[in-house]
């Protein structure tokens, strides 16, 4: 035994030393262990045993078929959503687990329990192990969550395009989906490479200069700055309106080596602003120099009367 973990042998054809039958397990000298979810039943030659937490694990390896692909799957672009967890250039959207914003008020408040209670007391020792495990369900959680969106992608698609992350990461930082944000980033991308290889799909990083979020998808002419907090893309060239990440994961759906970027123009950021009426004093502003061009008008008239009559 090394650690929290220790190596099982399954024995010989005659005598095996393991035992399964989907819903328990046999393990030499513990005997028969129910199992939390099924597991395959299928030949294996070893086995770890090992605790996270106070719960114990078992992980083993088998033979499984390679899963076939079909030949008309699209390409697609993947932009790392803020609501979402994912946009997909189609429209589809992947959203975040339900219980992952449920779960990170627990964590804190189990925290300040933590670092309330006594150094080495009973009661702190409690809270400790109570922390870990709720450490270990968000970090399956989130796990999942990643698991089951490479899946889809690589599984479903000929070419997968995603943004370099190390930029979003700097770009979005903590306001970023919570299951996917910090080392959620990584394991996103670390999944999709060897997932795309077991698919005999394609992954393909688009460049990290490329302003995904900028640019109009729909006529890609146009491009304006895009603050965080700006959730819809206004184009005043073609007058496409769209949810931003939907835009930026179209955009990053077609990005090649050597694609135009247009200039960057100040048009539609400031017509945004006034458009949700942020700025109060902007509005008032335009009542003003409305109510003047009305007088410069009315004098305009009554001067011209005045020349009609003396001449
Ligand atoms: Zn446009």
């Amino acid at each position: 035994m090394s650690g929290d973990s220790f190596y099982l042998e399954q024995g010989t054809k005659a005598k095996p030393g393991i035992n399964n039958d989907g819903k328990r397990i046999k393990l030499p000298k513990i005997g028969w262990v129910r199992l939390h979810e099924p597991l395959p039943i299928t030949a294996f030659h070893n086995c770890v045993i090992s605790r996270k937490a106070d719960r114990w694990f078992i992980a083993f390896k088998y033979e499984i078929e390679q899963p076939a692909t079909s030949p008309d799957r699209p390409i697609v672009g993947v932009d790392i959503g803020i609501k979402e967890l994912a946009v997909y250039s189609n429209g589809q959207t992947f959203a975040n687990p339900k219980a992952y914003r449920r779960m990170s008020r627990k964590m804190k408040r189990l925290q300040r329990r933590v670092s309330k209670r006594v150094k080495g007391s009973n009661n702190r020792k409690k809270a400790v192990s109570k922390l870990a495990k709720l450490h270990l369900k968000v970090s399956n959680i989130r796990k999942d969550a990643i698991h089951k969106l490479t899946t889809y992608l690589a599984k479903n698609h000929i070419e997968i395009k995603i943004e370099d992350l190390q930029v979003k990461a700097f770009l979005k930082n903590h306001k970023l989906a919570g299951a996917i944000s910090d080392c959620g980033m990584y394991e996103f991308k670390r999944q999709l490479e060897y997932k795309t290889q077991n698919f005999s799909s394609k992954l393909t990083v688009v460049d990290r200069f490329f302003p995904s979020s900028q640019i109009c998808s729909s006529c890609c002419n146009h491009r304006h700055k895009m603050p965080l907090k700006v959730r819809v893309f206004e184009c005043p060239n073609c007058g496409n309106i769209q949810d931003r990440d939907l835009n930026a994961a179209r955009n990053i759906e077609r990005w090649f080596e050597g694609i135009f970027i247009p200039e960057r123009s100040e048009l539609a950021v400031s017509s945004t602003v006034s458009a949700c009426g942020v700025d109060k004093s902007d509005s008032s502003h335009a009542i003003a120099t409305v109510k003047q061009e009305v007088n410069t008008k009315i004098t305009h008239v009554q001067l011209s009367l005045d020349l009609g009559s003396s001449g």
